[in-house]
């Protein structure tokens, strides 16, 4: 089966945010290059995030295709080319972009009707999918953008209430494979829209993570027994699309010749290991007061760093900086601040790395274990905080610097900062020499081992990709 059945048809449907749609769009090439039919459907401006990419692969002879669904902007009245979270510096406009997934419904819908796939795999932000699978007879697997294991600590964190009475963390929690503590209380919120979204997984082939078998380890056993749906483990979808097509990931690309990005230029001025990225994701905007505790946390420790900042492009005023900030570091080639994007893939692969300060967003922490990058973790909003304790209490690859409040949106300013004394303390003791560092950093290389070893031929996660390459055909063939 597989490769020598008659390609299936498949539609695959990213969500409108970065993190959603790297690994969607890597996982849409992976199963391209496995012989089969890939289209995905998307809107104008999110098209062009990853058109290059996807050309080379039809040159090199790989049938995928980009089909275009006009983005309702008039009707929820955003500018054109306002389609991707990355655009949104409020609730308001992230409110409208989320939307335009439901609105998207009909034209999708009759998309799929004219040229019915044989198999669909949206992400799981298109709850609509469920009831569309149905009345169009389509099977359909759902693409989940964050961790098994985050779903497993929230289903724990809903069974267990009594763990929850006191008013000040740390509050201990039962029930899972390892024992887990979070330092401050989880929003009901959050878990709500988590489950409501986990829900439209309902009546699915199952879900596909960008993950590897061995990062969930009695995780995804316990996701399966709890919901009686199977787990798709295909990733690091970049390290899988670098290793099976001998080609750059979405997110890996202007780093060369010419193009080299002048971060990547200056990290070739520093020492192995001596750098820590700094870096929040393509979302959070944290308040002056939050960059202000960096900027002085980073200063005290002494460490080199390059700090991306996002939501400050073209902005003259840098009250958010302490003063002489930039020159004292730019005198002393101590670090390198950039407002804007930056090719993070290739950073954390860069051999002067030797940390990584991060919000702990999904994919930036299966690509710093997919560089061997241990973590300074300081989770930003909704599932961070959960990807926090992968890292920190259950890999133990990373410091706990932690959050000071829960937060639900990337863009509401927190009301109470982390202290510059705290994010001072987590950036030494794993970059000093003194400090925990060492021991991280070496279960950071082990797991990195783990996650080339699952993309390799005969890995777990190549594996996988094969078996669900042949599920859906035995599936197609049953339908
Ligand atoms: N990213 C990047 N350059 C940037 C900011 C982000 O390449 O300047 C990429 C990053 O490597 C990751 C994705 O955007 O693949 C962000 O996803 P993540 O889940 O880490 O965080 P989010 O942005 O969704 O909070």
């Amino acid at each position: 089966m597989g490769s020598e059945s008659k390609p299936l048809k498949i539609y695959m449907l990213p969500f409108f945010a970065q993190g959603h749609l790297i690994p969607l769009v890597n996982l849409a090439r992976l199963v391209a290059s496995k012989h089969q039919q890939v289209t995905i459907i998307t809107t104008p401006s999110n098209a062009q995030l990853f058109d290059q990419t996807i050309q080379q692969d039809k040159a090199a002879g790989h049938y995928i295709h980009i089909h275009i669904i006009q983005f309702p902007s008039a009707q929820l009245g955003l500018p054109p080319g306002v389609e991707n979270l990355f655009a949104a510096s409020d609730n308001q406009t992230a409110g409208k972009i989320a939307m335009a997934a439901h609105l998207l419904k009909p034209d999708i819908q009759s998309f799929m009707e004219q040229n019915p796939p044989d198999v669909f795999i949206p992400d799981i932000m298109f709850t609509w999918s469920e009831s569309t699978s149905k009345d169009l007879g389509i099977p359909r697997l759902v693409f989940n953008p964050i961790s098994i294991f985050d779903v497993c600590l929230i289903e724990a964190i809903k069974s267990h209430p009594e763990a929850f009475v006191s008013d000040s963390g740390p509050y201990h929690i039962p029930g899972l494979p390892h024992p887990l503590t979070l330092p401050i209380k989880p929003s009901p919120g959050f878990a709500r829209v988590t489950e409501s979204l986990v829900e439209a997984e309902k009546g699915s082939h199952g879900v596909i993570v960008n993950s590897f078998a061995e990062l969930d380890e009695g995780y995804t056993e316990y996701y399966e027994n709890l919901t009686g749906r199977r787990v798709w483990h295909v990733g690091p979808t970049s390290l899988m699309v670098e290793n099976t097509k001998e080609k750059k990931p979405v997110n890996k690309t202007n780093g060369n010749g010419n193009d080299k990005h002048e971060s990547l230029a200056w990290l070739d001025t520093k020492e192995v290991g001596s750098v820590v990225y700094i870096s929040f994701g393509s979302l959070c905007r944290l308040s002056n007061e939050q960059l202000m505790e960096i900027a002085y946390g980073i200063e005290a420790s002494k460490h080199s760093f390059l700090w991306v900042v996002h939501g400050k492009e073209g902005e003259e005023d840098d009250n958010w900086l302490p003063r002489g900030f930039e020159e004292r570091t730019k005198d002393e080639n101590r670090g390198l601040l950039i407002k804007g994007w930056v090719p993070q893939a290739l950073i954390l692969d860069h051999p002067s790395i030797g940390g990584f300060l991060t919000h702990c967003g999904w994919n930036a922490t299966v690509e710093a274990i997919s560089s061997g990058v241990p973590m300074i973790t300081m989770p930003g909003f909704g599932d961070q905080y959960y990807n926090e304790k992968l890292v920190t209490e259950v890999h133990c690859i990373g410091v706990e610097v932690g959050a000071a409040e829960w937060s639900m949106s990337p863009y509401d300013a927190k009301k109470t900062v982390v202290s510059r004394e705290r994010i001072e303390k987590g950036v030494k003791s794993l970059m000093d020499s003194d400090g925990e560092g060492g021991e991280i950093r070496k279960r950071a290389r082990e797991m990195k081992e783990k996650a080339w070893k699952a993309v390799q031929e005969g890995g777990s996660s190549q594996n996988c990709l094969t078996k669900l390459v042949d599920y859906l055909q035995s599936v197609v063939e049953q339908n």
